[in-house]
């Protein structure tokens, strides 16, 4: 806490990873004795640089620009970037430091980084955000390459920023180094299944988690918050699974649908036209909306699936979801519930399946799309969608597992921090004190 004052949200993360670790100190006392706690949660780098841009009408702006490289003991830094006016560096910090342990729980190559910016693309015309995308790679090009750190995207940050963001990169470099990006269009170096990879994989895990309890998406009624990336993709493999998708949301409020979300209306209004999730109802007379985001979830549901951004289920909401006879909860966001909710829903026997476990799915796709640059070559969308669906029920196993051997059966929030914890720990002692 001294050391990192009002930086609410990072010692939110931290102190819930560490937390869980207590039966690992027991067993191994070389962790404290290494400091491995002390230096896995102050970041290798933490930079922050001034992004100088003009609108289309000639004015300056300045925003601020964020990256921080936080454990490379795996592999190269990697992690997200985000752009999204709520930015601050405690944010950076919470979401590079889950990152860890996230990527660690993938079983690839990877180290933890995220980064971004408080700029807000919305309403930028394309240019603005061409010249903003090129202003902040100017100066983040010079800590970042394919074998030292390589950001994707997140909240904010999609195809497009990417294709504007790797262009300058590649201008500034004079080299095609196609591996020091990932979320590229796949067109132009990119992985298929990439843009689906985050969504796709919350249902694999939540699927997993289901069907060891003899339940299933099948017959479900889901919400699903949020309308981007991650959303999107659980939604539409939600229903794939059988599922009835019967809300979701954006920032300015959510929508019902009795008959089911239509995910092409969702996708054309989101991916395409750029426009607000309530002109669904001009497709959907059935639907209805409402301005009050966190409603949605005092829909009743079998299976929630928050995908929109960090603390958006507080205790209230759900208490609404329990007193409703919820299920499951699958993470698809990276904290989307604070400590209470996890509190309310954990005792409530609600089956709980964590972030850093539930949404590793895009990450590790993108540690794919770094092989198939390396090795100059793709693989198919149906090849890298069974790599995906295997990935995540071996996390499952291995926080399963993991849960079991430290007594605390079938909690995957402790088999899921102490499983990425103990290997980044154990390869850390493996490289020294650094
Ligand atoms: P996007 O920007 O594509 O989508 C975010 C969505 O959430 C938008 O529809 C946005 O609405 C909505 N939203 C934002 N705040 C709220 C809120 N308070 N209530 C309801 N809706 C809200 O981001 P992603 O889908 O990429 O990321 C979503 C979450 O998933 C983040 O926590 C991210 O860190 C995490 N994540 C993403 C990964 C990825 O591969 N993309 C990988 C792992 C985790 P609006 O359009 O109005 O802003």
């Amino acid at each position: 806490k001294d050391r990192n004052p009002g930086e609410s949200e990072f010692l939110q993360a931290t102190w819930e990873v560490f937390d869980s670790l207590q039966p690992v100190f027991e067993q191994h006392p070389e962790y404290v004795e290494e400091g491995i706690l002390e230096r896995i949660s102050e970041p290798e780098r933490f930079i922050t640089f001034r992004v100088t841009w003009e609108d289309d009408n000639g004015n300056v702006h300045v925003n601020r620009g964020y990256r921080v490289q936080f454990n490379s003991t795996l592999g190269p830094f990697k992690g997200g970037l985000r752009f999204h006016p709520s930015l601050t560096g405690s944010v950076v910090k919470f979401l590079g430091f889950e990152q860890i342990f996230k990527n660690a729980l993938t079983g690839l190559p990877i180290g933890g980084g995220k980064g971004g910016s408080d700029f807000d693309p919305k309403g930028k015309s394309d240019r603005e955000i061409m010249r903003f995308c090129q202003s902040f790679m100017t100066e983040l090009s010079r800590h970042i390459g394919p074998d030292i750190d390589v950001p994707a995207g997140d909240i904010g940050v999609g195809k497009r920023e990417i294709g504007y963001l790797f262009g300058q990169y590649k201008r500034l470099r004079n080299a095609f180094e196609a591996g020091v990006f990932t979320g590229k269009n796949p067109d132009n170096g990119g992985s298929l299944i990439r843009k689906e990879a985050t969504g796709y994989g919350t249902v694999y895990f939540v699927e997993e988690m289901l069907k060891e309890q003899g339940l299933s998406f099948a017959g479900s009624n889901v919400i699903v918050s949020g309308s981007g990336n991650v959303s999107i993709y659980a939604m539409e493999k939600a229903t794939e699974f059988g599922a009835k998708v019967i809300a979701c949301s954006d920032s300015e409020g959510y929508i019902y649908d009795p008959d089911g979300i239509d995910v092409e209306t969702v996708k054309q209004l989101k991916e395409v036209e750029r426009k607000r999730i309530y002109h669904y109802l001009e497709h959907h007379p059935n639907a209805r909306f409402g301005n009050d985001k966190s409603e949605i979830w005092t829909i009743p549901c079998d299976i929630a699936l928050p995908c929109a951004t960090q603390n958006e289920i507080g205790r209230e909401s759900a208490e609404a979801l329990v007193d409703n006879g919820l299920k499951a909860l699958g993470e698809g966001a990276n904290m989307p519930c604070n400590d209470e909710a996890v509190r309310v829903l954990t005792h409530n026997q609600v089956l709980f399946a964590p972030a850093k476990a539930a949404n590793a799915g895009g990450v590790a796709v993108s540690a794919m799309e770094m092989s198939q640059n390396s090795m100059r070559y793709s693989w198919t969308a149906e090849e890298v969608d069974a790599k995906l669906h295997q990935v995540m029920k071996t996390i499952y196993k291995n926080c399963m597992e993991t849960a079991g051997k430290y007594g605390s059966p079938g909690n995957l929030i402790v088999g899921a921090n102490i499983a990425g914890f103990k290997k980044v720990a154990d390869a850390m002692l493996d490289h020294g004190l650094s």
